[in-house]
């Protein structure tokens, strides 16, 4: 059995009258791939905001590593092993792509020998050393996902929060990132993501949660949500095999 390394109880969050999330349970076990989803406007990105800290909850509690994230910022639980790979990716234009993943590794603060170890391992880790020398101006939707992705890894998080790491790719650059998130958990670090594309969501997860209108309505392995009539009649809307991405 492996710890759990992040768990919800009751978790809620309301926006005026508005009821985003609402008594959202989870426990994501350490090391998993976790996926979330949901239609647009369920409540995803919040509740990924309330981890971070973005948001204060409502109601219920978030627990890291056995620790209430209530008292902390956002930069606190970031240090505490939470990152975050954003789906517009904000690189340093000028700057190099191994540049760019450095200041994510200096915030991870350790000796400059040990960052230029991480931004190496990052590197290949989402498949950049190619790009290594190149400015991020310029860089492919692709190879800029890559960079957030390899940025959020150098600050040596032991949780990895991606919001629609592909939207917006192609196939073959979707591939990519469900490749680059693999060895980001083989190098020990789970990962949650959100994921529309459910070909990517179901190849790679190992469990997912369902939210719909701020509500969890189902959780398992890929294949019992693919065949649950609750997930079909709220997101899927028809079995998995007609569902055209
Ligand atoms: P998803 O990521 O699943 O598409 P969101 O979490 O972005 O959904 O949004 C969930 C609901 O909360 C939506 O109705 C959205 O309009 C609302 N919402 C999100 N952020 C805010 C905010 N800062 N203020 C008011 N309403 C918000
Ligand atoms: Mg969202």
């Amino acid at each position: 059995m492996s710890q759990i390394i992040l768990s919800g109880r009751g978790v809620s969050k309301s926006f005026r009258g508005l009821k985003a999330i609402q008594d959202v349970d989870f426990d994501i076990p350490e090391g998993s791939i976790f996926g979330l989803i949901g239609p647009n406007g369920a409540g995803k990105s919040t509740l990924f905001n309330l981890i971070t800290g973005y948001y204060p909850l409502t109601a219920g509690e978030i627990r890291f590593k056995d620790q209430d994230l209530s008292p902390l910022p956002t930069y606190r639980r970031n240090q505490a092993g939470i990152a975050r790979a954003f789906q517009i990716s904000k690189p340093f234009p000028a700057l190099t792509v191994r540049e760019n993943i450095r200041v994510g590794a200096m915030f991870g603060d350790a000796s400059r020998a040990a960052s230029e170890d991480t931004v190496e391992q990052a590197l290949a880790t989402v498949g950049l050393q190619d790009l290594a020398d190149r400015t991020a101006e310029g860089l492919t939707v692709g190879a800029l996902r890559k960079l957030e992705v390899a940025r959020a890894f150098a600050t040596r998080p032991t949780l990895l929060l991606a919001d629609e790491p592909c939207a917006g790719l192609n196939p073959v650059e979707t591939r990519e990132m469900v490749e680059c998130l693999r060895k980001v958990r083989e190098h020990g670090v789970t990962v949650w993501l959100v994921e529309h594309d459910m070909k990517a969501v179901t190849s790679i997860c190992d469990r997912i949660i369902v939210i719909d209108a701020g509500k969890k309505i189902a959780e398992g392995s890929p294949q019992e949500i693919v065949a649950d009539p609750k997930v079909i009649a709220a997101y899927l809307g028809e079995p998995l095999e007609e569902a055209g991405h």
